[in-house]
Parts: structure tokens; sequence; C-alpha cells
């Protein structure tokens, strides 16, 4: 006769999924959000390449193109004119996600692409209960699909980056070398603490990212060197160089490993995926 005993291989799952899940390393998709309220800093660039080189790495990314400008879907190669399902459809039936969700040519890399109707989103969840917490309730069912969900917010703090930001585990911020990258900076920190406070307790700093970083260029110099003063660090030493080839890249619908992997900025992006992953095992 068998005696019944506990099977404390489970247990030991379990136990082990409460400590990852304390820590931040969930077995769900780790959720990034890409924000900066500030224009053109490089956000869309960093949430689409840095979703490739970890897809590269054979990790299971999902990117999530939160702003209706949709530049992070056409850069993977999706566009809005492809027609089917979008975000648009998940912020307005959440049961939709699974059929939203579409694949790149890269093979670990999906999307979930955007749409211009996303525009309508601030204005149509005004009076709707929760509205801030739509996205996580989208996202909620796709999360044992993934290792990685790579969000790109719009260039401002309104309903669509509070909902990212409320579904994310953690923020990355791009910040351009330049002369007022720390302008608007305080105003989103200020943000994070709100949402912390209000919408989403566990929120953190997954870091801050030095972007279009010109080595020749004196104030470059000056204003990494503040930015660290004050994040220490929460900023990665990886920097992004300005290069053009980045910036052609997303017009082909390639990301930069695709377009030239041998560009001073796919070095520079690979780089960031392994300081991304090498920080993540320092967590654990
Ligand atoms: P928005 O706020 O409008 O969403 P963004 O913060 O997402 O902008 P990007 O779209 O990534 O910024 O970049 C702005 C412009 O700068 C784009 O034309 C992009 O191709 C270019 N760019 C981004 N990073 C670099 C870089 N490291 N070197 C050269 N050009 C870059
Ligand atoms: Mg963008």
């Amino acid at each position: 006769m068998y005696a019944l005993r506990p099977d404390y291989s489970i247990l030991f799952v379990v136990f082990v999924n409460i400590v990852r899940n304390k820590r931040g390393i969930t077995l769900y998709a780790k959720t990034i959000a890409v924000a900066n309220q500030k224009g053109g800093v490089g956000k869309t660039t960093t949430a689409l390449n840095l979703a490739a080189v970890l897809s590269a790495k054979r990790k299971k990314v999902l990117l999530v193109d939160s702003d209706p400008q949709g530049n992070a879907s056409s850069g993977v190669g999706v566009f809005d004119t492809d027609g089917g399902a979008n975000i648009y459809t998940c912020y307005t039936d959440e049961g939709q996600a699974k059929n939203c969700v579409q694949k790149t040519r890269l093979k670990n890399l999906s999307v979930l692409p955007s749409s211009i109707d996303l525009v309508g989103v601030e204005v149509e969840l005004i009076s709707q209960e929760n509205r801030e917490k739509k996205l996580k309730a989208v996202l909620r069912s796709l999360k044992e699909e993934f290792d990685f969900i790579i969000i790109d917010c719009p260039p401002s703090l309104g309903i669509l980056t509070l909902n990212s930001l409320t579904a994310a585990d953690s923020i990355l911020i791009p910040l351009q070398c330049e002369y007022f990258a720390l302008e608007g900076l305080a105003q989103l920190i200020s943000t994070i603490r709100r949402v912390k406070k209000t919408l989403n307790r566990e929120l953190y700093i997954e870091g801050l990212l030095l972007t279009m970083y010109d080595g020749r260029n004196k104030l470059t110099h000056s204003v990494a060197e503040e930015v660290k003063n004050h994040f220490g660090d929460q900023v990665y030493k990886t920097v992004i160089p300005r290069n053009v080839r980045l910036s052609e890249s997303p017009s082909h619908g390639q990301t930069i490993i695709e377009y030239d992997k041998s560009s001073s900025g796919a070095k520079a992006y690979i780089k960031l995926g392994t300081e991304f992953l090498q920080r993540l095992k320092r967590e654990m």
C-alpha cells in the first residue's frame, strides 16, 4: 500500500515562484514600459531594437505598440494598413488580446500593433471605471506566452502612458544627450511616484538609457555626467551612439539587427541587451 504523501516537488515549484515574484522575476513575462513624455528621444528605436535583440537571444518577446503613431509596429514590418485586429481592438474588448498579436519576421518576436484609432481612446475611456487598468487586463492573458513584454509609449503622460505604467513591472527611460535632457524628467519621476501610490505599487525604474550619444560633443559629456550624478547605477553603462543606420532602418520596416548588424547602432543595442539580461541575473 502506498502512503499518501504531499507532493513536495509541486510545493517547491510554488515556493520558487513566490520568491521569484517577490523579486520581480516572474515565470510570466516581465513587462517593461519604455517611456518619456519628451518627444523624439529614442523610445521607439529602443523599444523595438531591444525587443529584437532579446528575441535573437532566444527570449520570447512581445512588442506592444501603445503609440497611435504606430512607429514601433511599422519598424518591425507591421503596418496599420495590413488591417486586422490591433491594440485598439483590445482596449474595446479585452477578450480579443490573443487574436490581436501578430508574428514578425523575427522568430521569437511578436507585436501587438498600434492603430491610429488609438487617438480616440483618451476620450472614449474618460467616463469608464478603472480606465488606467485596461492594458494591464489585456496583457494578463498574454503573460504566460512570453519572457518579456516591451511597451513603446507615446510622448505624453496621458491615459495611454498611464495604462502602460500600470501594466508594467518597470520603466526604461531613454534620455537624449542634449541640453534639455533633464527637462521634464522631474515631471516623469513625479508621475512614476503617483502611479506607484495609486495604480501600481510595484513599479520601479529599470534603467535610464543615454541615446543619440555623440562622443565628440562636449555638451553630450556634461549631460551624461549630470545624469549619472543624479541617478548613479540606474544609468545603463551602455550608451546608444548617434548612428544614421538606426534612423534609416525603420523606413525599411527592419530592426537594426536585420538592417545592418555591423553598424555602431546595432552593436550598441546588442550590448544593451546583454547588460539588460545581466542586471536581471544580478537581481536574482
Ligand atoms: P516620439 O516621442 O515621437 O515617439 P521617440 O522618443 O519614440 O519619438 P524615436 O522615434 O525612436 O523617438 O527617434 C526619433 C528620431 O530619431 C527617429 O527618426 C529615429 O530614427 C531617430 N533616432 C533614434 N535614435 C537614434 C540614434 N541613436 N541615432 C540616430 N538617429 C536616431
Ligand atoms: Mg516613439
